[in-house]
């Protein structure tokens, strides 16, 4: 399961977080009620098919109650699960940490990631920016020889409330003119991809043109307002 709240990975069975306290197990029903779901209508059609055949092959009596009895279970238990779980925002994402892309759920049925509080995912050519409601994920890109894409490292997380003065500028180089978005992180470690600026520890990275609206429209929505803030001295 990964932390809502501050991004990190604990064990599927673990109540809390290791490093937030936060409490997991909301999450962790969540996911299982969806995995549940996905085995049902995954083995459904196939039980329906050997029903179909065998009714063919040896007549319809010696059957036809044993479909019926399958298809009763299936379907109480899909409406069951349906009334135990919470609904959620409608329109489907794609998980930013295994690229699964998945059913219109909370957390990823694939690898328990918390998709419910992403504002938005962007990709550039270096590194992929996912804003989160309570941090900012960067995934750093390499080339590989031997893959066709490019790999994707684990996340560096930076939390929110160590944020200060988050904004999109302009990266001006002599090639290219690019917009970015910059913020001073307050930790004492100054994690790569920030870099020490004299006494500051500054975050950069170029991102596309074409989503610089965007994240200006993340910016104003106010959950990033006291990342937006100077740093206070
Ligand atoms: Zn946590
Ligand atoms: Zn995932």
């Amino acid at each position: 399961m990964y932390c809502p709240i501050c991004g990190l990975k604990n064990s599927f069975n673990s109540k809390i977080c290791k490093s937030c306290g936060k409490d997991l197990k909301g999450g962790r029903d969540h996911l299982k009620i969806a995995r549940y779901k996905q085995v049902i209508a995954m083995t459904l059609p196939v039980v329906l098919l050997i029903i179909f055949i065998a009714t063919t092959k040896y007549g319809y009596e010696y059957f036809q109650y044993l479909g019926y009895t399958i298809l009763f279970i299936a379907g109480f238990s899909i409406l069951f699960l349906e009334t135990r779980s919470p609904s959620y925002g409608q329109h489907s994402r794609y998980c930013p940490n295994c690229e699964h892309s998945n059913f219109n759920e909370k957390f990823c049925i694939k690898c328990g990631y918390n998709l419910e509080d992403i504002l938005g995912y962007f990709i550039t050519t270096n590194h992929d920016i996912e804003m989160n409601r309570n941090y900012i994920n960067i995934y750093r890109k390499y080339a590989s020889e031997s893959a066709d894409d490019m790999v994707k490292l684990a996340p560096e997380t930076f939390k929110l409330n160590k944020i200060r003065n988050l904004r999109v500028s302009s990266c001006k180089t002599l090639f290219s003119n690019k917009p970015c978005l910059k913020f001073e992180y307050m930790d004492e470690k100054c994690k790569s991809p920030a870099r020490k600026h004299g006494d500051k520890c500054i975050v950069k990275m170029n991102i596309d043109k074409k989503n610089e609206y965007e994240i200006n429209s993340i910016l104003c929505m106010g959950i990033y307002s006291e990342a937006l803030s100077p740093q206070n001295v």
